[in-house]
């Protein structure tokens, strides 16, 4: 298949990219394609090395959260493993979404009909909306937040706003030191397009403090093979940050007038050339300085992705959107 957007007819002719940081890379999967790790005590993350999913073993019962199809079955092969090595019942009885979306939750039906599923109330519309028997509908939501308590354990769920979806939720551990929040950074790597393909700007922009409010020293975060420290979260902010300031001053430096003139009665044909220039300007400086140090940085189409998204945000949610006529 040719690949429409660089004309390439076989993978040869795709491009190089930076090494990736040895700081990026996380844990070697086994034999059937996962890895099964503890978070804390009795607090287990799984990964394919590209998605993750976590679970709690007590003694009522297994608490999962999020169902991966990626990772799918072997969800099943790692809470096996880990509640023969506790000694106690491998029954998934409560399963948590972290947020509505197929890529994180399209193994849900695999743990039977029986499971409390629980999620935010958006979560639930939306499941509702999208009818994929592969996600079935929580039964139990929540508007701001719930205490989830199994086998004398405590997970903390809360609703602050939308950000990568409107139904992206916190999950905290505090018993476990630990919080899953889920495609808003991925350690060690940029964001994919868009802001890992998020819907509300300004929402992802302000999560991260809100994640760091929280006491923890592990982050499951849903993407890629290692949790996350506070420090990735840090370097996380600083790109962004650095987006946002680069974004800011391309913005009042290009002048949008010659590009208009340009294309003369062609408006919208000038206001892409205004807006790839800005947007050129603000990503060039951001892509050099995080080359090397955030894998994938020098996928140049991440950045610029997210870089158009931020610029626009400051122009439509921050304002002004362009000068007042006089
Ligand atoms: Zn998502």
């Amino acid at each position: 298949m040719t690949s429409p957007a660089s004309g390439a007819s076989s993978t040869a002719d795709l491009p190089d990219y930076a090494p990736v940081p040895q700081s990026a890379f996380g844990v070697a999967v086994n034999e059937q394609g996962y890895y099964v790790g503890r978070v804390e005590r009795n607090l287990y993350w799984v990964t394919d090395g590209v998605y993750q999913s976590a679970f709690l073993t007590t003694p009522d019962g297994v608490v999962l959260f999020d169902a991966p199809p990626s990772i799918g079955g072997n969800i099943r092969r790692a809470v096996d493993e880990m509640a023969a090595a506790e000694g106690v019942s491998n029954k998934v009885t409560h399963l948590v979404y972290s947020h509505h979306h197929a890529d994180h939750g399209g193994a849900a039906s695999l743990f039977g009909g029986d499971v409390v599923r629980i999620g935010h109330e958006e979560t639930r519309r939306l499941l509702l909306r999208d009818n994929d028997p592969a996600r079935p509908v929580p039964d139990v939501t929540f508007a701001d937040t719930y205490t989830l308590e199994v086998g004398g354990e405590r997970v903390e769920l809360a609703w602050h706003g939308p950000n990568h979806s409107p139904d992206n939720i916190y999950i905290h551990f505090p018993d476990h030191d630990t919080l899953m929040f889920i495609d808003v950074v991925n350690a060690g790597w940029v964001p994919i397009y868009n802001l890992n393909l998020s819907d509300d700007v300004i929402g992802y922009m302000a999560a991260p403090p809100i994640a760091l409010n929280y006491s923890w020293s592990h982050m499951i975060s849903g993407h890629l093979g290692r949790l996350a420290t506070r420090d990735d979260v840090a370097l996380h902010q600083q790109y962004i940050a650095d987006i946002e300031a680069s974004s800011r001053e391309a913005l009042q430096t290009v002048d949008p007038t010659p590009y208009y003139m340009r294309y003369a009665d062609n408006f919208w044909a000038g206001l892409k050339a205004h807006l790839d220039t800005v947007t050129d300007r603000a990503a060039e400086p951001i892509i050099a300085k995080y080359t090397g140090v955030l894998a994938a940085a020098d996928i140049e189409v991440f950045t610029r992705t997210t870089t158009f998204a931020i610029m626009q945000s400051l122009r439509l949610d921050y304002g002004p959107s362009g000068p007042v006529h006089p």
